[in-house]
């Protein structure tokens, strides 16, 4: 689906004379140019083509970053950088190659953590798993909100692309919660943006606790994909960790009823998480991994994650949850709700992942491919997208796998059809059923997120030529000679 350009990289400078730069900075064990090495940075678990690097780089600094920087813009040489890979958009793919920079080996320290007010500051290689160990083992009382990606994705990359996690009906898109970034800039500048930009050379690490007020510079680097600069260190913001929590799941009958559900316990605001997909995907977590509907079986399933400081405060909390059901529930919905946590002792070990995050969610990773249509939506026309999203899969024979995410109170959410599939048996029908839905979801007004070129190119059709001219604008002033993953947004 995206197309692979090819861009004559070596014209200025040959590429023995680059092998030998990168030895020079970043030592001869942190360099690579084997197609061996190469070839597991070329592809995802996606539908974007393949492209293999030339190098693959494992910095350890920033100075040896400004430096490769500074090279890289001398020589128009492209500048890929990647944590995990894990973003399910082709986004760390080298589209038109140049090198890699592997930031999850070395540059993966958690740098401080402010009890006080709350952040962490961070190396861009640290996981969600290994934050969820250092705040377990060492500040319990407080907590991170985390995706339903792996424990071995970034915690970094999933902040500068928006993530939604399981606070985040709460908190909102996890780009919201970053209190500071240091990066590079094409020009080999290292910038601090954020409370802590006091300080000519450093910072103190108990500055990073503001993002406001000055001008708020850090949306260069937010949802860019990596291509406006390097980030190397990211200040998170963490919360209290309340010692008394509760999932409930609420089951519905009626595919468009989980609409009003989820939007209206968004708006109780006492949740801190709902996620809602289709039931197929319920049996899948169960280990059927094709499931067919039996006729009368609901339709969704949801989640509802509630804490509270004391136990009387999380009692009250339910209380409210329960009204609110009953509620829906006099206006016509069949819902039931079941207490999630005695629910999950009737399965596997398997099931209680999706309560207790960062973990392995096996539905989503057990086939070759994953793919989706993740996009940030406008929740009024939930009730629209579902059936036609829904009739999709069916008409495809793909048993259907629509999440949703209601945000910060209901005020947006999360509308991510997903596709499992066998790569190499099933992409021609999985890209096709993709494209179908992209098509129907951006006309519905659904905005994409980690979108891979193929469906920036999509938007772009029908962007606001205004808005297209000053992001183009500000990349080409940014990046002047396009080093930063370039063909990320068909630049
Ligand atoms: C099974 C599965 C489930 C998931 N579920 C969710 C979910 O529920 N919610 C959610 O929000 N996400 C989800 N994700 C996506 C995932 O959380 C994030 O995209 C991921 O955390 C990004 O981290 P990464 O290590 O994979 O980054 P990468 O994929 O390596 O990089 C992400 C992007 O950031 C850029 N980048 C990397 N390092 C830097 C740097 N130092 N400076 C500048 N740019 C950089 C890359 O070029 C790329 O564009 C899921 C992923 C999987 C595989």
């Amino acid at each position: 689906m995206t197309e692979t350009k090819e861009r004559n990289l070596y014209e200025k400078i040959s590429k023995e004379t680059v092998f030998k730069k990168l030895e020079d900075i970043f030592g001869i064990k942190n360099v690579t140019d084997k197609p061996a090495d190469l070839y597991p940075y070329s592809y995802d678990m996606t539908e974007c083509e393949p492209h293999m690097p030339d190098f693959v780089v494992i910095p350890e600094n920033s100075g040896q970053l400004i430096e490769l920087v500074k090279f890289c813009d001398q020589n128009s040489i492209p500048i890929v950088p990647y944590i995990s890979g894990n973003n399910v958009g082709g986004l760390t793919i080298p589209e038109q190659g140049g090198i890699v920079v592997d930031f999850g080996k070395k540059m993966n320290k958690i740098l401080h953590i402010n009890d006080n007010m709350m952040y962490a500051l961070l190396e861009p290689g640290v996981t969600f798993g290994e934050l969820k160990k250092h705040l377990d083992d060492n500040y319990p009382h407080l907590r991170y909100s985390y995706p339903f990606a792996p424990p071995y994705a970034g915690v970094v990359g999933n902040v500068i692309l928006s993530g939604m996690n399981n606070l985040s009906c709460k908190l909102g898109s996890m780009g919201d919660s970053i209190n500071g970034l240091e990066v590079i800039t094409a020009d080999g500048e290292l910038i601090r943006i954020g409370s802590c930009f006091y300080g000519k050379d450093t910072a103190d690490d108990d500055s990073w606790w503001s993002r406001y007020p000055m001008p708020d510079l850090m949306g260069l680097f937010i949802n860019w994909q990596g291509m406006t600069g390097l980030v190397t260190k990211c200040a998170v913001q963490l919360w209290p960790n309340p010692p008394f929590k509760k999932t409930y799941l609420g089951i519905v009958f009626g595919l468009p009823d989980i609409g009003p559900v989820i939007r209206e316990v968004g708006r109780t605001e006492i949740v801190d998480d709902i996620s809602a997909v289709s039931i197929e995907v319920v049996k899948m977590a169960v280990e059927l991994p094709e499931p067919v509907k039996i006729a009368g079986e609901p339709d969704f399933a949801c989640l509802f994650s509630i804490s509270g400081k004391t136990e009387s405060l999380l009692r009250a909390k339910e209380e409210y949850l329960k009204l609110t059901i009953e509620n829906l529930k006099k206006k016509g919905i069949k819902i039931l709700l079941v207490d999630a946590d005695e629910f999950t002792k009737l399965f596997s070990l398997r099931v209680r992942c999706h309560l207790d995050l960062p973990a392995v969610i096996l539905s989503l990773v057990e086939y070759s491919g994953l793919t989706w249509f993740g996009s940030y939506a406008p929740t009024h026309k939930l009730e629209l997208l579902i059936p036609k999203v829904n009739d999709l899969f069916i008409k495809y024979k793909v048993p259907p796998f629509i999440y949703m995410k209601i945000m910060k109170h209901a005020h947006y959410g999360i509308f991510r059809p997903i596709l499992r599939y066998n790569k190499y048996k099933d992409e021609e029908k999985i890209h096709n059923l993709l494209n179908e839905i992209a098509e129907l979801c951006i006309a519905e007004g659904c905005i994409p997120y980690k979108t891979p070129a193929w469906m920036t190119e999509k938007m772009r059709k029908v962007i606001n030529p205004g808005w297209l001219k000053l992001f183009d604008k500000i990349k080409s002033c940014i990046d002047p000679n396009n080093i930063f993953n370039p063909g990320r947004w068909n630049t």
